[in-house]
Formats: structure tokens, sequence, C-alpha cells
């Protein structure tokens, strides 16, 4: 039977309205998706109000979503179940540190925290080479403390102080730091951080690794990725053996530049790789500031880069030489302020 001309124009119609029901539900299903999607990883939510701490507070834990709970007498689990993930970090608020005391309850003076519901995986002593950066300081101990303790490590903050007015030498303090942070626990890892970059995901979790681990490996300074593949400032971690197979960090780049690049030579050398977090979870925020005063690039960085592998072995933890000055035990953190000496001695 041949079909009315209206009746296939009524068929056209109720199919056209069924293709446009099907798209709309595709397009609301995708919609809501996204929306709970942003909720949960957006990493800087649009919140106007002034943050009271790293975690905000509408964020649950990753892992206490599988009900991923600790035991006080039991290795903490891996990861942590307390990690939130993405973490708004800015700079505009002033940080005041008895505030910081007062939110970080549980950590003991001179900067230290031990976990009280498991057995923490790793004894980490955070070093920090350090010169006339208090604003700077009080920042990361806002932003750290929170995230150490839900990364669950059983860790020590140590701020090495370079005294007098001498050009400065990261690589140095960071030797002291090492050397000190062991006379006083047996620590088995060692993060040696600049003391303005911030981490903007807990999951970056300040450990070690097998191998030598990379840290701060998507800066904003740097657009959110490695300038340059060998690259390995920042931020770092070690564990003792690592550090100690490599003869620790060379004493003898005063200046800015070329130290970070003489230790990833070094672990080369030693046959070591460098371990790294993805771009996502590596992103960090680097605090803006003009250069230190007697923090000049170093004009022999070049060449002494050039020669690591003739040099490693005389220069590090086997030929350093300091005074410590004085040692605080603040609460947040230990001040150690040391003398270095200068370039020509
Ligand atoms: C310097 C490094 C520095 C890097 C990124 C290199 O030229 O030698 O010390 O970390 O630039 O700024």
């Amino acid at each position: 039977m041949k079909e009315l001309p209206g009746a296939s124009l009524q068929k056209a119609c109720r199919l056209l309205v069924l293709f446009c029901f099907l798209h709309l539900s595709v397009v609301f299903l995708y919609y809501f998706a996204g929306n709970r999607f942003n909720l949960q990883w957006n990493p800087e939510p649009a919140a106007a109000a002034p943050p009271r701490g790293p975690a905000p507070p509408h964020r649950e834990p990753l892992g206490l979503k599988s009900g991923n709970l600790s035991k006080p007498d039991a290795d903490c689990p891996d990861p942590s179940p307390l990690l939130v993930g993405p973490l708004r970090v800015e700079f505009s608020h002033t940080v005041n540190l008895k505030d910081v005391e007062a939110e970080n309850p549980e950590v003991r003076g001179g900067g230290r925290y031990t976990p009280q519901d498991c057995r923490a995986l790793q004894k980490v002593a955070i070093i920090i080479p350090f010169r006339n950066r208090d604003e700077h300081l009080k920042y990361w101990l806002y932003y750290l403390h929170p995230i150490l303790q839900r990364q669950q490590l059983d860790y020590g903050v140590y701020v090495i102080n370079q005294a007098g007015e001498e050009t400065f030498n990261r690589a140095k303090l960071l030797n002291i730091g090492f050397t000190e942070a062991l006379k006083e626990y047996d620590y088995d890892c060692f993060v040696f951080s600049d003391v303005d970059l911030i981490p903007m995901d807990d999951r970056n979790t300040y450990k070690c690794y097998s191998q030598p681990r990379h840290l701060s490996v998507s800066m904003d300074k740097f657009g959110f990725r490695l300038p340059y593949n060998q690259y390995f400032g920042g931020v770092s971690a070690l564990n003792k053996e690592q550090f100690q197979k490599i003869n620790g960090f060379p004493n003898n780049y005063w200046g800015w530049g070329g130290e970070d690049d003489d230790i990833y030579n070094r672990l080369l050398f030693k046959g070591m790789g460098i371990s790294r977090p993805d771009g996502a979870i590596g992103k960090c925020r680097m605090i803006r500031h003009s250069r230190d005063q007697k923090n000049e690039p170093n004009p022999q960085r070049f060449n002494k880069i050039a020669h690591t592998k003739e040099t490693m072995n005389s220069d590090g933890l086997n030929s350093l030489s300091y005074k410590v000055v004085r040692t605080d035990k603040l609460p947040l953190y230990t001040k150690i302020t040391v003398d270095i000496g200068s370039p020509k001695s």
C-alpha cells in the first residue's frame, strides 16, 4: 500500500524528535560527568575566600574513599590514604608562624613529626639551604607541614643558614644538612629543597625511590615543564646510599648555577638514573623574587660541569669542612647557622 505524504512527514518528524532527545541526553550526560570531574580535580578552585590551609576543607582524602585506613602497629600504607591531590598554592596572604604552629599541633620542636597511627615507611630529613629568605620560609612551612603529615612521613625540617656575607654556596649547605641531620636521627632519606618551591599536589611524595628522585619537574617558572632533560634543580631526593655513592654534592660552586648539573653528572657517572613523577603530579610554584645579593651567576660553572668526572671523588662529603655557629630548635624547624668559609679558603 502506498504511504500518504502526510504520514511520511509525521514519521520524519518523529525520527527528528527522537534524534534531538538522544543528542540532548548525551550532552547532559557529559555535562554532569564533567562537572563531577572538575569538582574533584580542579587544581585551583575559583573560590574567592582566602586559603585557610593547603587542604581545601571540602576535599575528601583520596584513599579514604576506599576505606583504606591505617593501623598503629602496621606499616603506613603506600600511597598514604590521607592525600587529597591537587592543591591551591598562592602567595598573596601574610603567613603568621604562630598560626602555622597552632594549625600543626602534632609537629614537635625542631620541626619533627612522626605519624601516630601507623609506622612511617621512611625517615626523611628535609634540607633547605638558606640566607635572608624568612618571608619565603614562612610560606614553605605553612604549605609543607600539612602536606608532609598527610604523606605520613617520619620527618624533620633542617634549615641550613649560611652565616656572613660571602658568596652563597647552595650545594655545600646541602652537604652540611645531610651531615648534621644524621647526627640527630637515623634518617634514611634526604630531600633537598629550595626555600621558594611549593608542590601543587600532595601525591608528589617527599620520599626516596630506588633511583634518585627529581621532584620539582613541572615549575610554573618554566611553563610547567622541564627546562631541559638533564635538569635536576629545585627539589630532589636521595637516600643515604645514593648520596654517599656520589660523595655527596660539590663544595666548590660559589654563586648561582651549575651545582645541580654537577649533581646530575655525578649520578650518571655512578650508573644511576633519575626517577620523576609525571608532569601533573610534579607541578609546583616558585615564589617570585629578585636576585639575591652575593649570589650572582657563577661564571666558572660551565668549565666545572665539564670536569665532574675528574673532581667528584675528591670534592664532596670527603672534603667537607665548616663550623656550626649556632643551632636553634624552633617550633617548626631546626635552624643551623654555619660558617662555610669563602671561595678563596
Ligand atoms: C644552571 C642550573 C639551573 C638551570 C635552570 C642552568 O643553566 O646551570 O644551575 O638550575 O639553568 O635555571
